[in-house]
């Protein structure tokens, strides 16, 4: 079934007793991040496992402590710095070595990352309607970045808030790094802005950092995320609506627990994500049971129609 765009003329809409800034988590809110991450790092490790002869109980506690190291499990030069794969390798740096597990990982996101459906249509909506948008993410930088760029969001998101990357490894400079044209990196419209390096959500402190920067108070915004104890408990916590984005929440999926095997989290982390994800305590306002389009009457606007 195609999708119309409408927007619907409130002519007797007192807009400035709607709110005026979304401010909106990314991953598995607007896109499904896990399911892009599980499908491509899966493949990776799949073939790696297969062309290398490292057994994976092995390589995912290896895997692990770099990602632990580098804040994210998404790090570009995981490969060369896997010591069972070094070794492994001899004289070649794995990367080379083991580039078609590499070509595994870099298709398979392309492929699958994909923003869920009604989320540009709505987005097209809000900015019609002069509602600003604000992006709050874990996520580091660059593959936020590419991520609003391949899923066609720069023109729609307005700010963009992320912490920056890691570091690059052995003192190699972003320029050596790069393989593409300088256009093809970054943001042409969106404006990203850097937060601490390190700093969680729920961060109540981050989230009204926000809402000044963009001089609106709390009442005058919404905030939308997929995670309960994230989002939803820090937009409460400041006084901004919260919407739950249900359709979006993955941690009770099987195949999440690769991530937990390798992801950058601590111990401590880890078990109190698992804990908090089986026992909500909070309850959101707001619910988007489907999709992003549910969104549209929190702001006085009409859903686009499917
Ligand atoms: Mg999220």
């Amino acid at each position: 079934m195609s999708v119309s765009l409408v927007t619907v003329a409130h002519v007797n809409s007192p807009s400035d007793l709607h709110p005026r800034l979304l401010v909106t988590d990314l991953d598995n809110t607007l896109w499904d991040w896990f399911a892009a991450w599980h499908g491509s790092f899966s493949a990776m490790l799949d073939r790696l496992i297969e062309i290398s002869g490292v057994p994976a109980e092995v390589l995912e506690p290896q895997i692990r402590a770099v990602h632990q190291a580098r804040g994210t499990a998404e790090y570009s030069f995981l490969l060369d710095e896997v010591p069972a794969l070094v070794e492994a390798s001899g004289t070649v740096p794995p990367s080379e070595r083991y580039d078609e597990a590499l070509h595994q990982l870099h298709s398979r996101r392309r492929a699958m990352t994909r923003l869920y459906p009604g989320v540009l249509e709505t987005l097209t909506v809000l900015k019609e309607a002069g509602v600003a948008v604000a992006a709050y993410t874990e996520s580091l930088a660059f593959w936020t970045e590419w991520r609003i760029r391949w899923t066609g969001l720069d023109e729609l998101i307005d700010r963009l808030y992320s912490a920056p990357d890691h570091d690059l490894p052995n003192g190699l400079t972003r320029e050596q790094v790069r393989t593409k044209a300088d256009d093809e990196y970054g943001l042409q419209h969106t404006k990203h802005l850097p937060l601490p390096r390190g700093v969680m959500k729920p961060n109540a402190e981050i989230l009204r950092s926000i809402l000044d920067d963009c001089g609106v108070q709390p009442w005058q915004a919404v905030y939308v995320g997929d995670s309960l104890m994230k989002d939803i408990a820090m937009a409460q916590s400041v006084g901004v609506l919260d919407v739950h984005a249900k359709y979006g929440q993955a941690h009770e999926k099987a195949e999440y627990e690769l991530l937990r095997r390798v992801t950058h989290w601590s111990d401590e982390d880890v078990e109190r994500e698992k804990e908090l994800s089986l026992r909500p305590e909070v309850r959101p306002t707001v619910v988007l049971e489907r999709g992003f389009a549910e969104l549209l009457p929190v702001f006085g606007l009409d859903r686009v129609s499917a």
